[in-house]
């Protein structure tokens, strides 16, 4: 036995027709097409400005990042070209600067960070 559908002169519509008047449709502004690849903010803050220094390795000098990678076992090393960060003998890649936190993208890291080397007396 097979099934049978009834269909009833019924439309499914619940619309409420006497009651308010609907408000007209706003239809918004047609968006200007998303870039696809938008430039992203490299922009990188010093918190501790007195403290680092920023280089561009030129040299044929091998220089080795003072941070490990997480899962390497090795000191990476710098290349020619690449933008580096010391401070005394320390020296670090940016990418293992902003993990330490040495480096921040934070445009407003002064509003979020506490001093803490500088102590000022009121
Ligand atoms: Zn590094």
């Amino acid at each position: 036995m097979s099934g049978m559908t009834l269909q009833g002169d019924f439309a499914p519509e619940d619309e409420p027709h006497d009651l308010e008047a609907e408000p007209t449709k706003i239809v918004p502004d047609p968006q200007p097409e998303p870039d696809p690849e938008p430039i992203p903010d490299a922009r990188l803050y010093v918190p501790e400005q007195e403290e680092w220094h920023v280089h561009i390795k030129r040299d044929s000098e091998k220089i080795y990042c003072y941070a490990k990678l997480p899962g390497e076992d090795w000191f990476h090393m710098l290349l020619n070209g690449e933008i580096y960060v010391s401070r005394q003998h320390e020296k670090y890649c940016l990418r293992c600067a902003l993990r330490h936190g040495y480096l921040t993208e934070d445009r407003l890291f002064w509003q979020h960070r506490v001093p803490q080397h500088r102590k000022r007396v009121l």
